[in-house]
């Protein structure tokens, strides 16, 4: 069984070790990152189960780090940590999008009890309540099924578009391409991978600024491709 992947923003020193030892021995995987620029090129590479989320931190702060993290699609529980008597913190971060939050200073059961419940109720889909989703110079619009790279409209079949989103809605993990037959096209049995190829190919010829030599769409040699936008 993988562990819980946690992702915890924290600038103070003394509180993300202190954390971050506490996570480990409840079984999580913990990554840490110190400011909020930092912490937002983490929690947008995608992979984590969950992210706990300082407000006060340099170089950007909590809310912004929420609020970019969501505008990417990516919908992993974020639970923030605000000071005492930051009563406005709460709201404004549950309307940028996070999903509980702790007031410091706070007992680290409670905040293992407040992840497990987060951990509990998290989406079965990444995208769940995602309507657009960014990386590079591309945008995809989910409900109008719109796609457009440096603001031109890029033409994907709907089967393209399907993949796209599929790889958007996996991102980080590795596709092989039976399940990727399975998902995306639907057959229990297929023996042609070879149209997955052909299809990512296309993509990346749409999507990818230099289609031979893939930044996003990335192949797993041996295992099937892995989105990384
Ligand atoms: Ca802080």
């Amino acid at each position: 069984m993988t562990l819980p992947k946690v992702l915890l923003v924290e600038d103070e020193p003394g509180l993300r070790l202190t954390l971050s030892d506490r996570l480990a021995s409840e079984g999580y995987a913990v990554e840490t990152a110190a400011d909020g620029e930092a912490g937002l090129a983490r929690a947008a590479s995608g992979g984590y189960d969950l992210i706990v989320l300082d407000v006060m931190l340099p170089r950007m702060n909590g809310f912004d780090v929420c609020r970019e993290v969501r505008q990417r699609g990516v919908a992993t529980p974020i639970l923030m940590l605000t000071a005492r008597g930051q009563v406005v913190d709460k709201v404004v971060g549950l309307k940028l999008g996070a999903d509980d939050y702790l007031t410091k200073p706070f007992e680290a059961i409670e905040l293992m009890a407040r992840l497990e419940a987060l951990l509990r109720r998290r989406p079965s889909s990444p995208q769940a309540g995602g309507e657009s989703y960014r990386f590079g110079e591309v945008a995809v619009d989910f409900r109008r099924m719109e796609v457009t790279r440096e603001g031109q409209p890029v033409d994907l079949s709907a089967r393209e578009f399907k993949l796209l989103r599929h790889f958007i809605e996996h991102r980080g993990a590795t596709l092989s391409r039976d399940a990727l037959l399975t998902d995306v096209w639907g057959y229990d049995e297929m023996p042609m991978t070879r149209t997955v190829d052909v299809h990512v190919a296309g993509l990346r010829q749409k999507i990818e600024p230099n289609p031979r030599s893939p930044e996003y769409i990335l192949t797993v040699h041996g295992l099937g491709y892995k989105f990384v936008g």
